[in-house]
């Protein structure tokens, strides 16, 4: 269906299938042709690709990356979405929604079934509530996708994008960080939603080329014990994360040339890589 992001159609849609805005799934529709077209070329850049998309709503981004994607994949996890996207992509024949909370979807499965073994990008306009975890869940996939692009929260995606060294480095933007460098590509206006978002919005593209010796598994844990007490050293961090005695916690840290008193905003990617090799 054409047009699907005036604000016009927006409202009509909602009416003619009974439906509200629902904050407790974070809807907040895309009616801005412009921004819809800049995520769909930012999240599938070679067209024919194959795309995962979280949360389609009323198909917006979902009828644009289908004009440029081999096949789109779009969980949804309202039922009242679901009978709309039945509506809105019906002549859209290489796009498959899935009725399901994302988080609970069996992932590997879905993208094998989706998929083959073809390669496949992720896109989608989250649901803010639960943007974290969205996106961990997909960086825990064994099979990643090539990029993942996404429309967050704006000072989240600041603490994401966060460099070693910025206020906003986070464990989140190190965790992030383990895959490559997430870019924060655009703001976007609450008045380009309806309806229109409390908080500003941003999106993010992560290129996923991991090139750390340690798993994700040990790099995380490491990430995550030293950031556990922000204001603290990493030398009291690692002792109390990892139940190490402060002699062994200083031998690990000498080892990796860092002063005991330096905190895990002052280490870089390529540093929580090393301990976390050093760790095991
Ligand atoms: N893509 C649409 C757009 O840009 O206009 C809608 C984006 S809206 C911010 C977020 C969408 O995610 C909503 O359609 C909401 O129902 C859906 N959603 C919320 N929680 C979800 C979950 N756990 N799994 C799948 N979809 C979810």
């Amino acid at each position: 269906m054409d047009g699907l992001y005036s604000p016009k159609v927006v409202r009509e849609l909602l009416d003619q299938f009974g439906l509200a805005p629902l904050k407790k799934f974070g809807q907040n529709f895309l009616c801005d042709g412009n921004v819809v077209r800049k995520i769909a070329e930012t999240g599938l850049p070679e067209e024919g690709g194959n795309v995962l998309e979280i949360g389609p709503g009323l198909g917006a981004l979902t009828d644009a990356l289908s004009r440029r994607a081999k096949k789109v994949v779009a969980v949804e996890i309202d039922e009242g979405m679901v009978r709309v996207l039945s509506h809105t992509l019906a002549d859209r024949e290489n796009v498959t929604v899935v009725h399901a909370d994302f988080l609970k979807v069996d992932l590997p499965k879905l993208i094998s079934e989706q998929f083959g073994d073809e390669d496949y990008y992720v896109c989608g306009n989250l649901p803010y509530y639960i943007t974290g975890p969205i996106i961990m869940e997909i960086l825990k996939q064994e099979r990643l996708p090539k990029r993942l692009t996404a429309m967050v929260q704006k000072e989240v995606a600041e603490r994401i994008s966060a460099r070693p060294g910025d206020d906003d480095y986070s464990g989140f933007s190190a965790q992030m960080a383990y895959f490559g460098e997430t870019e924060l590509c655009f703001t976007v206006p609450g008045t380009s939603f309806l309806p229109k978002p409390d908080v500003e919005s941003a999106v993010i593209s992560l290129e996923l080329t991991p090139k750390f010796d340690a798993s994700f598994a040990d790099y995380d844990r490491v990430v995550k014990g030293l950031f556990a007490m922000r204001r603290k050293t990493i030398l009291n961090n690692l002792r109390k994360s990892f139940a190490l005695s402060s002699d062994a916690a200083q031998a690990v840290l000498s080892k990796a040339g860092f002063a005991p008193n330096m905190r895990a905003e002052e280490l870089s990617p390529a540093d929580f890589d090393l301990l976390a090799r050093l760790m095991k």
